[in-house]
């Protein structure tokens, strides 16, 4: 595979992975699952975030700790399915800010189309985390870094929960300096833009829409 790509083979996440996969799982319990692989996510995410030592009193005395800078981070979802990963992400960064990214596929010719685009000021200090569940063409994900490199952070990596050699290959081939962390390599693309064996729609199957 070329390019950084962070595969997150814990046992628990991939349990949860082959959960969500299910055609019979249902859309409350696929929520959930989605917010819990969040969790999990931001956890491996984070692994090589830098920290500073803060002075702190104990009951028994006086210490250094490590402390992390949660407001340096910037969770970007991209609209709308990379919003199911949101809520387990702020579970385990609370003080992280948030942008938005919106995107629509055009059925069509499968290209990104922004409809919607806000994130904090002076991202010059902060390490952007984009969101999207599925990295399948490479389209979205591309479109959106593209646009939030314009804002020039500190850092960006994308975390997704699915992608397929050809997604990865077309978005490593424009920015191959942004790590993708993924639960899963699926095995390829289908002629809809559709990851197999994949989970089918992330958006309808997160809000019920189908
Ligand atoms: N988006 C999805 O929701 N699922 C896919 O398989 C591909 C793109």
């Amino acid at each position: 595979m070329p390019g950084d790509v962070r595969l997150v083979s814990h046992p628990v996440v991939q349990h949860k992975l082959g959960l969500m996969r299910a055609r019979s799982t249902n859309t409350s319990a696929f929520r959930s699952l989605m917010a819990e692989i969040g969790m999990l996510m931001a956890y491996e995410v984070t692994r090589d975030m830098p920290t500073r030592e803060a002075a702190i009193d104990t009951p028994l005395g006086r210490t250094t700790v490590p402390r992390l800078d949660g407001k340096k981070i910037v969770l970007i979802p991209i609209l709308r399915a990379g919003a199911g990963l949101l809520d387990g992400m702020l579970r385990i960064l609370p003080g992280a800010r948030v942008g938005h990214v919106g995107l629509y596929r055009d059925p069509k010719s499968l290209v990104a189309v922004e409809y919607y685009f806000k994130v904090p000021r002076e991202m010059a200090d902060r390490d952007a985390i984009v969101l999207d569940p599925m990295l399948a063409t490479g389209n979205s994900a591309v479109a959106a870094v593209d646009r939030l490199k314009e804002t020039r952070p500190r850092s960006i990596k994308f975390v997704c929960l699915l992608t397929c050699p050809e997604g990865v290959r077309h978005f490593h081939g424009q920015h191959p300096d942004v790590p993708v962390y993924t639960a899963a390599v699926d095995s390829h693309l289908n002629e809809h833009g559709y990851i197999v064996p994949g989970l089918g729609d992330a958006g309808d199957r997160l809000y019920g829409t189908k």
